[in-house]
């Protein structure tokens, strides 16, 4: 089974002598490499290393590879550069791990030992941990419907080797953390990836409850006739065009079971978004399989919380519905009588998303009295014209909460940066004949308008934050770790906020 690319396992090779098909090692490039360390791991490898020094061959580009052959126990011997140290930090890091990875993907090869000296001698914490985060990332391939090449490793071992004894078990079990964190990621982005005819909203709870059973989560899922019974006409009516309907996938998560806060994550999931009768151009149509990304994130966040054994409580909300045209398709000029008792006046049809999340957000504050709400969605096109694919957007009540998401967001890379949620802005959403309208119909502030209208459907005294993914949830030209395609952005990110937070 390779659906997601090679998979990479880590282990000591800390014991007896150098193995593997190619000794990797990462090291500085600037100033200049380290001298001690660099003397250091020519022992083991009859001075190759400086050898390729001289010749200046280890470029400052992070990621950089340079190799050379060597007729001792490692046949290959490859550099990664770590790029400048002043600038070094965990992100440059795992793009580094992941250049290597792809690397040895394409060269073939299974078992490659890491010299892990040239990471833990750099100021960055959790290096070696980092490194097997990026190689992780780095392997992921979207393969689930298409024949594998044989010959492409669909499992390589990295063996860790240090010079000082007790190092390489020191950071074993911060290594496989790491790796349960990439699985969790690699999941969400391979969910992503699935097409709109293998992935609707039944089979995503499918999904979902598959998910629940491997990690012993516990997964409820509201279909239509509940939603009906509930007054979720938002999520509904959404939905109401396509052959599969509506659902609400709930998991949960006890990690804290003394602890009376809940953190309640909400992802919208809609499984492909024609934009309905406010249709959307052809032109990268293909790409709406990708407008599921916030709930493909909430699963994967699930995983990891179970895998890594989070110490918080935590519920996943996934809205999930299908945007499509047909005779049954909610129109323009539909009002729709949302769960909170507001009404919405659909002057967009591609303005969905918000509506399943407003009900979905209510539904979150009315079952579950969250500590914290927070909603992940791929929500404006907006937000990209605002941040471009650098960082997500944050929205939020609280100053406090805005403020740890920014912290985790800095710390993983998965960067985030606030934009205002003023009532100056609730204007822009007035509507003649409803409480609200689900657009303004400008081309102002798109992106903040989308969070001023969830911000109707949230009681005073929840903190929430609504993270805006869209410019940053699957990319054309991705220069980190995940490269091109799903990132999987928001499960790392969200993991580290539940770590800091704590229960
Ligand atoms: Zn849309």
């Amino acid at each position: 089974m390779r659906a997601n690319g090679t998979v990479f396992s880590f282990k000591s090779g800390d014991k007896g002598p150098l193995s593997g098909d190619v000794l990797l090692i990462p090291l500085v490039a600037k100033p200049q490499p380290p001298l001690e360390l660099v003397a250091r791991v020519d022992k083991l490898c009859n001075d190759t290393v400086s050898e390729l020094l001289t010749v200046k061959a280890l470029r400052e580009e992070v990621g950089h590879l340079c190799h050379t052959t060597h007729s001792g126990p490692c046949p290959r011997i490859v550099l990664v550069s770590l790029g400048d140290a002043e600038k070094l930090n965990a992100n440059e890091i795992r793009t580094a791990a992941a250049a290597a990875a792809r690397w040895l993907a394409t060269e073939r090869l299974t078992t490659a030992t890491l010299w892990i000296d040239g990471l833990t001698a750099t100021e960055v914490e959790q290096s070696v941990a980092e490194w097997a985060l990026g190689m992780a990332l780095g392997g992921f391939r979207f393969l689930a419907h298409k024949e594998p090449d044989e010959k492409v490793p669909a499992r390589i071992q990295i063996l860790l080797r240090a010079r000082e004894p007790g190092q390489v078990d020191r950071v074993l079990p911060e290594v496989r953390n790491a790796a349960l964190l990439a699985d969790a990621v690699n999941y969400a982005r391979s969910l992503a990836h699935e097409p709109a005819n293998v992935i609707n909203p039944g089979t995503l709870a499918d999904r979902a409850r598959e998910l629940a059973r491997a990690a012993k989560l516990k997964c409820t899922v509201l279909t239509a006739p509940q939603l009906k019974k509930l007054g979720m006409n938002g999520l509904l009516m959404v939905g109401q065009g396509a052959a599969h309907a509506s659902c609400l996938i709930q998991l949960e998560y006890h990690g804290a079971p003394r602890a009376q806060n809940t953190t309640v994550l909400v992802g919208k999931a809609i499984t492909f978004d024609t934009g309905g009768y406010s249709i959307k151009p052809a032109a990268g149509l293909e790409g709406l399989k990708f407008d599921k990304c916030g709930g493909a994130a909430v699963l994967g966040i699930l995983k990891a919380a179970a895998a890594l054994k989070l110490k918080c409580n935590l519920v996943g909300l996934v809205a999930a519905a299908e945007n499509a045209i047909s005779d049954t398709a909610y129109r323009p000029g539909d009002i729709i009588h949302m769960m909170s008792g507001k009404t919405v006046e659909v002057v967009s049809t591609d303005a969905e998303g918000r509506l399943i999340l407003a009900d979905a957000l209510w539904y979150a504050q009315e079952k579950l009295k969250p500590t914290v709400l927070i909603d992940v969605a791929t929500l404006t096109g907006g937000v990209g014209v605002a941040l471009g694919t650098v960082a997500a957007g944050v929205l939020s009540n609280d100053d406090g909460l805005a403020g740890d998401l920014g912290e985790a967001g800095r710390r993983t890379h998965e960067r985030l940066w606030r934009l205002p949620l003023w009532d100056d802005y609730r204007e822009l959403i007035k509507s003649t004949e409803a409480d609200l309208k689900n657009v303004s119909g400008k081309r102002e502030a798109h992106c903040i308008v989308g969070g001023i209208f969830l911000k109707e459907f949230i009681r005073a005294g929840t903190p929430w934050a609504h993270l805006d993914i869209a410019a940053v949830a699957h990319l054309e030209n991705g220069k980190g770790p995940t490269g091109k395609g799903a990132t999987g952005f928001g499960v790392r990110l969200l993991v580290e906020f539940l770590r800091q937070r704590g229960a």
